[in-house]
Protein backbone atom coordinates (compact mmCIF):
# COMPACT_ATOMS: atom_id res chain seq x y z
CA UNK A 1 0.00 0.00 0.00
CA UNK A 2 1.47 3.57 -0.50
CA UNK A 3 1.74 5.74 2.29
CA UNK A 4 0.19 9.28 2.29
CA UNK A 5 3.01 11.97 2.35
CA UNK A 6 2.05 15.13 2.71
CA UNK A 7 3.02 18.75 3.63
CA UNK A 8 2.32 22.21 5.43
CA UNK A 9 3.89 25.01 3.15
CA UNK A 10 3.86 28.23 4.99
CA UNK A 11 5.53 31.30 3.52
CA UNK A 12 7.06 32.87 6.31
CA UNK A 13 5.76 36.56 5.69
CA UNK A 14 3.99 36.85 9.21
CA UNK A 15 2.90 35.11 12.11
CA UNK A 16 1.17 31.92 12.19
CA UNK A 17 -2.81 32.72 12.97
CA UNK A 18 -5.81 29.89 13.75
CA UNK A 19 -6.52 29.43 9.83
CA UNK A 20 -2.73 28.27 9.29
CA UNK A 21 -3.31 25.96 12.59
CA UNK A 22 -6.39 24.53 11.17
CA UNK A 23 -4.16 23.53 7.86
CA UNK A 24 -1.00 21.98 9.34
CA UNK A 25 -3.69 19.87 11.74
CA UNK A 26 -5.60 18.82 8.96
CA UNK A 27 -2.58 17.87 6.90
CA UNK A 28 -0.46 16.46 10.16
CA UNK A 29 -3.78 14.44 11.29
CA UNK A 30 -4.53 12.88 7.27
CA UNK A 31 -0.46 11.58 7.85
CA UNK A 32 -1.03 10.58 11.46
CA UNK A 33 -4.31 8.31 11.12
CA UNK A 34 -3.13 6.97 8.08
CA UNK A 35 0.50 6.06 9.11
CA UNK A 36 1.62 8.74 6.75
CA UNK A 37 4.60 11.51 6.28
CA UNK A 38 4.00 14.75 7.31
CA UNK A 39 6.42 17.15 5.63
CA UNK A 40 7.38 20.91 7.04
CA UNK A 41 8.21 23.19 3.74
CA UNK A 42 9.42 26.74 4.42
CA UNK A 43 8.13 28.58 1.33
CA UNK A 44 10.34 31.67 1.82
CA UNK A 45 11.29 32.37 -2.02
CA UNK A 46 10.05 36.44 -1.78
CA UNK A 47 12.81 37.99 -0.98
CA UNK A 48 11.28 41.26 0.00
CA UNK A 49 8.34 39.99 2.44
CA UNK A 50 10.46 37.02 3.85
CA UNK A 51 11.98 37.09 7.43
CA UNK A 52 14.29 34.86 9.56
CA UNK A 53 11.99 35.82 12.86
CA UNK A 54 8.91 34.65 11.09
CA UNK A 55 10.48 31.93 10.00
CA UNK A 56 11.50 30.55 13.37
CA UNK A 57 7.95 31.57 14.38
CA UNK A 58 6.33 28.94 12.13
CA UNK A 59 8.36 26.24 14.18
CA UNK A 60 8.11 27.60 17.77
CA UNK A 61 4.50 27.38 17.09
CA UNK A 62 3.79 24.36 15.57
CA UNK A 63 5.79 22.66 18.06
CA UNK A 64 3.20 24.43 20.21
CA UNK A 65 0.71 22.73 18.69
CA UNK A 66 2.20 19.73 19.18
CA UNK A 67 3.06 18.37 15.56
CA UNK A 68 6.05 16.99 14.75
CA UNK A 69 7.80 16.76 11.31
CA UNK A 70 10.64 15.23 8.99
CA UNK A 71 14.27 16.48 9.57
CA UNK A 72 15.54 18.31 7.46
CA UNK A 73 12.61 21.12 6.61
CA UNK A 74 12.70 22.20 3.19
CA UNK A 75 13.60 25.91 2.95
CA UNK A 76 13.25 27.05 -0.88
CA UNK A 77 15.50 29.88 -0.62
CA UNK A 78 18.46 27.25 -0.23
CA UNK A 79 16.90 25.33 -3.58
CA UNK A 80 16.62 28.74 -5.87
CA UNK A 81 18.92 26.76 -8.51
CA UNK A 82 16.78 23.65 -8.89
CA UNK A 83 13.87 26.17 -9.75
CA UNK A 84 16.33 28.32 -12.02
CA UNK A 85 16.96 24.81 -13.95
CA UNK A 86 12.84 23.81 -14.44
CA UNK A 87 12.41 27.97 -16.04
CA UNK A 88 15.68 26.86 -18.05
CA UNK A 89 13.94 23.40 -19.07
CA UNK A 90 10.83 25.53 -20.01
CA UNK A 91 12.79 28.10 -21.94
CA UNK A 92 14.70 25.61 -23.95
CA UNK A 93 11.14 24.18 -24.84
CA UNK A 94 10.04 27.49 -26.33
CA UNK A 95 7.13 27.76 -23.50
CA UNK A 96 8.53 31.00 -21.94
CA UNK A 97 8.80 34.62 -22.94
CA UNK A 98 10.28 37.50 -20.96
CA UNK A 99 8.12 40.30 -19.53
CA UNK A 100 9.86 43.62 -19.03
CA UNK A 101 6.17 45.07 -18.33
CA UNK A 102 5.64 46.50 -14.57
CA UNK A 103 3.09 45.88 -12.48
CA UNK A 104 1.21 49.17 -13.21
CA UNK A 105 1.48 48.59 -17.01
CA UNK A 106 -0.31 45.12 -16.65
CA UNK A 107 -2.66 47.02 -14.93
CA UNK A 108 -3.17 49.34 -17.19
CA UNK A 109 -4.04 46.66 -20.19
CA UNK A 110 -6.41 45.15 -17.96
CA UNK A 111 -8.46 48.12 -17.85
CA UNK A 112 -8.02 48.89 -21.31
CA UNK A 113 -8.73 45.94 -22.80
CA UNK A 114 -11.36 45.20 -24.50
CA UNK A 115 -12.30 41.34 -22.80
CA UNK A 116 -11.02 42.07 -19.88
CA UNK A 117 -8.56 40.80 -17.43
CA UNK A 118 -8.61 36.77 -19.00
CA UNK A 119 -6.99 38.62 -22.10
CA UNK A 120 -4.64 41.38 -20.45
CA UNK A 121 -3.00 38.75 -18.06
CA UNK A 122 -1.45 37.36 -21.42
CA UNK A 123 0.40 40.27 -22.34
CA UNK A 124 2.50 38.25 -25.37
CA UNK A 125 6.25 38.45 -26.41
CA UNK A 126 7.50 42.29 -25.99
CA UNK A 127 8.50 42.92 -30.16
CA UNK A 128 11.95 41.49 -30.95
CA UNK A 129 13.32 44.94 -31.46
CA UNK A 130 12.06 45.94 -28.13
CA UNK A 131 13.02 43.41 -26.17
CA UNK A 132 16.75 43.42 -27.70
CA UNK A 133 16.74 46.99 -26.40
CA UNK A 134 15.21 46.30 -23.17
CA UNK A 135 17.66 43.82 -22.75
CA UNK A 136 20.29 46.17 -23.91
CA UNK A 137 19.57 48.64 -21.27
CA UNK A 138 19.76 46.02 -18.35
CA UNK A 139 16.04 46.02 -17.34
CA UNK A 140 14.46 42.95 -15.02
CA UNK A 141 12.24 41.15 -16.69
CA UNK A 142 9.85 38.11 -15.29
CA UNK A 143 8.95 34.59 -17.88
CA UNK A 144 6.00 33.98 -17.94
CA UNK A 145 4.26 30.76 -19.12
CA UNK A 146 2.83 31.15 -22.99
CA UNK A 147 -0.35 29.54 -23.04
CA UNK A 148 -0.58 28.95 -26.46
CA UNK A 149 2.90 27.34 -26.80
CA UNK A 150 2.06 25.32 -23.86
CA UNK A 151 -1.00 23.76 -25.81
CA UNK A 152 1.09 23.14 -28.58
CA UNK A 153 3.74 21.44 -26.76
CA UNK A 154 1.12 18.87 -24.70
CA UNK A 155 -1.38 18.72 -28.13
CA UNK A 156 -4.75 18.66 -27.75
CA UNK A 157 -5.85 15.35 -26.59
CA UNK A 158 -3.45 15.58 -23.15
CA UNK A 159 -4.86 19.39 -23.06
CA UNK A 160 -8.08 18.09 -22.74
CA UNK A 161 -6.98 15.42 -20.56
CA UNK A 162 -5.52 17.63 -17.50
CA UNK A 163 -7.40 17.02 -14.72
CA UNK A 164 -7.03 16.49 -10.78
CA UNK A 165 -8.51 14.55 -8.49
CA UNK A 166 -10.32 16.34 -5.08
CA UNK A 167 -11.17 14.48 -2.26
CA UNK A 168 -11.77 18.04 -0.44
CA UNK A 169 -14.23 20.60 -1.53
CA UNK A 170 -13.35 23.70 -4.00
CA UNK A 171 -15.22 26.47 -3.09
CA UNK A 172 -18.38 26.24 -4.92
CA UNK A 173 -18.34 22.59 -3.67
CA UNK A 174 -16.15 21.12 -6.55
CA UNK A 175 -15.34 17.50 -5.77
CA UNK A 176 -14.25 14.23 -7.45
CA UNK A 177 -12.48 14.22 -10.78
CA UNK A 178 -11.91 17.77 -12.16
CA UNK A 179 -11.22 18.76 -15.11
CA UNK A 180 -8.48 21.57 -15.10
CA UNK A 181 -8.55 25.07 -16.97
CA UNK A 182 -4.95 26.12 -16.66
CA UNK A 183 -6.46 28.94 -19.61
CA UNK A 184 -8.36 31.07 -16.57
CA UNK A 185 -5.46 32.14 -15.19
CA UNK A 186 -3.49 33.82 -18.30
CA UNK A 187 0.06 33.56 -19.12
CA UNK A 188 0.88 33.01 -15.28
CA UNK A 189 4.57 34.16 -14.47
CA UNK A 190 7.34 31.23 -13.64
CA UNK A 191 10.27 33.74 -12.94
CA UNK A 192 9.92 36.41 -11.26
CA UNK A 193 12.03 39.90 -11.28
CA UNK A 194 13.28 40.01 -7.89
CA UNK A 195 12.63 36.23 -7.11
CA UNK A 196 14.30 34.20 -10.22
CA UNK A 197 11.12 32.04 -10.04
CA UNK A 198 7.55 32.30 -8.68
CA UNK A 199 5.06 30.40 -6.40
CA UNK A 200 4.00 27.90 -9.61
CA UNK A 201 7.46 26.60 -9.86
CA UNK A 202 8.79 26.14 -6.45
CA UNK A 203 5.74 24.25 -5.27
CA UNK A 204 4.50 21.85 -8.15
CA UNK A 205 8.21 21.13 -8.12
CA UNK A 206 8.64 20.42 -4.29
CA UNK A 207 5.74 18.24 -4.20
CA UNK A 208 7.58 16.01 -6.95
CA UNK A 209 10.71 16.18 -5.40
CA UNK A 210 9.25 15.39 -2.12
CA UNK A 211 7.17 12.73 -3.54
CA UNK A 212 4.27 14.45 -2.18
CA UNK A 213 1.21 12.09 -2.70
CA UNK A 214 -1.58 14.23 -1.00
CA UNK A 215 -1.79 18.01 -1.12
CA UNK A 216 -3.90 19.36 1.60
CA UNK A 217 -4.46 22.82 2.27
CA UNK A 218 -6.67 26.07 2.12
CA UNK A 219 -9.89 26.30 -0.79
CA UNK A 220 -8.01 29.85 -1.15
CA UNK A 221 -5.26 27.45 -3.06
CA UNK A 222 -7.86 26.15 -4.58
CA UNK A 223 -7.76 28.31 -8.12
CA UNK A 224 -4.01 27.77 -8.10
CA UNK A 225 -4.09 23.95 -8.72
CA UNK A 226 -5.30 24.57 -12.09
CA UNK A 227 -2.07 26.23 -13.44
CA UNK A 228 -0.26 23.84 -11.58
CA UNK A 229 -1.39 20.52 -13.38
CA UNK A 230 -0.45 22.12 -16.34
CA UNK A 231 3.20 22.56 -14.75
CA UNK A 232 3.00 18.70 -13.83
CA UNK A 233 1.84 17.60 -17.08
CA UNK A 234 4.86 19.77 -18.98
CA UNK A 235 7.27 18.49 -16.45
CA UNK A 236 6.61 14.81 -17.04
CA UNK A 237 5.71 15.02 -12.43
CA UNK A 238 2.36 13.25 -11.16
CA UNK A 239 -0.09 15.16 -10.01
CA UNK A 240 -0.91 14.34 -6.31
CA UNK A 241 -4.81 13.95 -5.09
CA UNK A 242 -5.65 17.66 -3.85
CA UNK A 243 -7.31 18.24 -0.25
CA UNK A 244 -8.59 21.33 0.03
CA UNK A 245 -10.25 22.33 3.47
CA UNK A 246 -12.63 24.94 3.90
CA UNK A 247 -11.45 28.37 5.25
CA UNK A 248 -11.24 28.70 9.16
CA UNK A 249 -12.91 32.71 9.60
CA UNK A 250 -12.98 34.76 13.11
CA UNK A 251 -16.80 35.81 14.61
CA UNK A 252 -16.66 38.47 11.99
CA UNK A 253 -16.96 35.60 9.29
CA UNK A 254 -14.40 36.88 7.88
CA UNK A 255 -10.68 34.71 7.13
CA UNK A 256 -7.61 35.30 9.50
CA UNK A 257 -5.22 37.92 7.74
CA UNK A 258 -1.44 37.36 9.01
CA UNK A 259 -0.87 41.57 9.09
CA UNK A 260 -3.87 41.41 11.96
CA UNK A 261 -1.45 40.54 14.94
CA UNK A 262 -4.20 39.55 17.44
CA UNK A 263 -5.10 36.91 15.92
CA UNK A 264 -1.84 35.22 15.63
CA UNK A 265 -1.49 32.14 17.82
CA UNK A 266 1.90 33.91 19.46
CA UNK A 267 -0.36 36.59 20.79
CA UNK A 268 -3.24 33.96 21.61
CA UNK A 269 -0.10 31.90 23.76
CA UNK A 270 0.20 34.96 25.44
CA UNK A 271 -3.24 35.49 26.78
CA UNK A 272 -3.46 32.17 28.03
CA UNK A 273 -4.57 30.21 25.28
CA UNK A 274 -3.87 26.34 25.57
CA UNK A 275 -2.84 23.73 22.47
CA UNK A 276 -5.60 21.77 23.46
CA UNK A 277 -8.21 24.43 23.69
CA UNK A 278 -6.74 25.46 20.17
CA UNK A 279 -7.24 21.73 19.13
CA UNK A 280 -10.80 21.90 20.33
CA UNK A 281 -12.11 24.93 18.87
CA UNK A 282 -10.80 23.86 15.71
CA UNK A 283 -12.24 20.23 15.55
CA UNK A 284 -9.10 18.47 16.29
N1 LIG B 1 3.11 28.86 0.59
C1 LIG B 1 1.72 28.96 0.26
C2 LIG B 1 1.01 29.88 1.22
O1 LIG B 1 1.50 30.10 2.32
C3 LIG B 1 1.01 27.62 0.32
C4 LIG B 1 1.44 26.70 -0.74
C5 LIG B 1 0.64 25.45 -0.90
O2 LIG B 1 0.15 24.87 0.11
O3 LIG B 1 0.51 24.97 -2.01
O4 LIG B 1 -0.03 30.39 0.90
Amino acid sequence: MTVLITRFAPSPTGRLHKGHAFSALTAWSAADTTGGRFLLRIEDIDPTRCRPEFDAGVLEDLVWLGLDWESPVRRQSEHLSDYATVIDTLDRRGLLYRCFRTRKEILDAIGNAPHGAAEAVRPGPHPPEEEAALLAEGRAFAWRLSLDRAREALGDRAWQALAFVEEGEGPDGERGLIRARPGTAGDVVVARKDAGTAYHVAVTHDDARQGVTHVIRGQDLFEATHIQVLLQALMGWPTPVYRHHRLVTGPDGRRYAKRDGSVTLAHLRSQGLSPAALRAELGF
